[in-house]
């Protein structure tokens, strides 16, 4: 038997519940379900690095909407299903185990997976990844008997789960391949100050450093052989080093794009019929990246386009045009970042690079197109203004701390 859903939906992460709970929101009537790969209901993943990997927020506290929500709002869950085939002619899909469910309209909001190294080692045991509940649970159930951690991969996850094994007393050791943190979003100060701020609480920083392999003991991890030779013993190797989009079913069926994501128009429909496409794995012309076709890994975007796609279906179209965010929180400091860096040509340090209270303004042709902020929400909420403003305004006025963002933003 096929169960029949006016709107279905791929993916019951940020994207995929943001989508049920906004098509209800914008007056959609028909019946919704949420598949996903996942057994819990939906929950929110920047904690996963954060406080629920510090033990400090209860799984609980993660959830979007209790169940009664769901249930309430005529939101069908149905969790630990993978959708592995996509049939647009018959407007089905099919899942793993066989069964078949058709849709009305389709939301594909399956994120990604979390890439996995392709060295020898890569399989072993005590080898982690930071993308979902049950990975972070594995992880924290080993670490009353880890001492040394090494993460393989210098980027905001990393990072952050360095800051919080670092606060929980281990002893870690982070390899980044390129020449300083953050090389691909940030600008150099931040790397900088990143690398200052987990060198200073004793995280071994590694840069420019590449993995031959992961070395093991009884099929376990006991550390990660270096290009150079040097070997860095460990207990628990975390691997940070980005997703893989989940779009197989969805590329295979036919949809534009490829694994590096599905390509969607401004109401986030892709090429097929009445087969949209939000979030992390969501290709898309974006207005802050002059038009270039991006993908966004953020709550923000993920969040915004579920939006977008709910408005579509329930027939009140609106195309996306949200400015990007980001936050990341490590020890006791937060990064805020707004606009999109891509193509800058000029930055601006705002403050002393050295302690958080600083800002870096990101320019192309005189205007701000982004900000990093650690320590300054002033600065990220008013230098949003600035962005969108689209003003032309002098660097000298823009690197002066005294003069507030929004006063120079008109
Ligand atoms: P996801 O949230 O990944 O949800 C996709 C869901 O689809 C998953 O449950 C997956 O299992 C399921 N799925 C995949 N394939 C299938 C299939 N074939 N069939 C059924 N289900 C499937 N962003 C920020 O802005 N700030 C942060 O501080 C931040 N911190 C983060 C920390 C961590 C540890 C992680 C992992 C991410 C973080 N992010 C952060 C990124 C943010 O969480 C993602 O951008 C966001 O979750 C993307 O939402 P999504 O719906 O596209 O994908």
């Amino acid at each position: 038997m096929t169960t029949h859903y006016d709107a279905l939906i791929v993916g019951g992460g940020h994207g995929g519940a943001n989508a049920a709970i906004a098509l209800r929101r914008f007056g959609f009537d028909g019946s919704v379900a949420i598949v996903s790969a996942e057994l819990d209901p939906p929950y929110e993943r920047p904690p996963l690095s954060k406080d629920y990997l510090a033990g400090e927020r209860p799984f609980e506290r993660l959830l979007f909407r209790p169940d009664a929500f769901w249930n309430g709002h005529r939101i069908e869950l149905l969790p630990g299903r993978e959708v592995t085939a996509v049939m647009p002619s018959g407007k089905t899909v099919g899942l793993a185990g066989g069964d078949t469910l058709s849709y009305g309209v389709l939301v594909w909001a399956a994120g990604g997976r979390a890439r996995r190294l392709s060295c020898d080692g890569h399989d072993l045991a005590r080898v982690h990844m930071v993308r979902s509940r049950a990975d972070v649970d594995a992880l924290r159930a080993e670490l009353p008997s880890t001492e040394r951690v090494v993460v393989i991969g210098g980027g905001y996850i990393g990072l952050e789960a360095a800051s919080v094994l670092t606060k929980l007393g281990k002893q870690v050791v982070v390899v980044e391949l390129a020449d300083r943190l953050l090389a691909r979003v940030a600008g150099r100060a931040l790397s900088d100050f990143l690398v200052a701020q987990h060198r200073s609480r004793g995280v071994d920083v590694r840069l420019g450093a590449s993995v031959l392999r992961i070395e093991g003991e009884a099929g376990a991890a006991s550390g990660v052989r270096l290009g150079d030779g040097s070997f860095l013993p460990a207990d628990m190797v975390i691997v940070g080093i980005g997703i893989d989009c989940c779009v197989g079913p969805l590329v295979a069926a036919g949809a534009a794009g490829g694994a590096g994501g599905v390509r969607v128009d401004e109401y986030c429909r892709t090429s097929l019929p009445d087969i949209y496409a939000i979030g992390d794995c969501a290709a898309h012309s974006n207005a802050f990246a002059d038009g270039a076709e991006i993908r966004l890994e953020s709550v923000q975007n993920a969040t915004d386009q579920a939006a977008v796609a709910a408005k579509a279906i329930a027939g009140a179209p609106e195309p996306y045009a949200a400015i990007p965010w980001f936050w990341s929180e490590q020890y006791d400091f937060r990064v805020q970042t707004v606009g999109l860096a891509l193509g800058h040509d000029q930055v601006v340090v705002r403050g002393d690079p050295g302690a958080p209270g600083f800002s870096l303004l990101y320019l192309k042709a005189g205007r701000v197109v982004a900000l990093d902020c650690v320590g300054n929400v002033k600065d990220y909420v008013q230098g949003r203004l600035l962005i969108t403003s689209g003003k032309i305004v002098p660097v000298d006025r823009l690197g002066e701390p005294s003069v507030p963002l929004k006063s120079l933003a008109g």
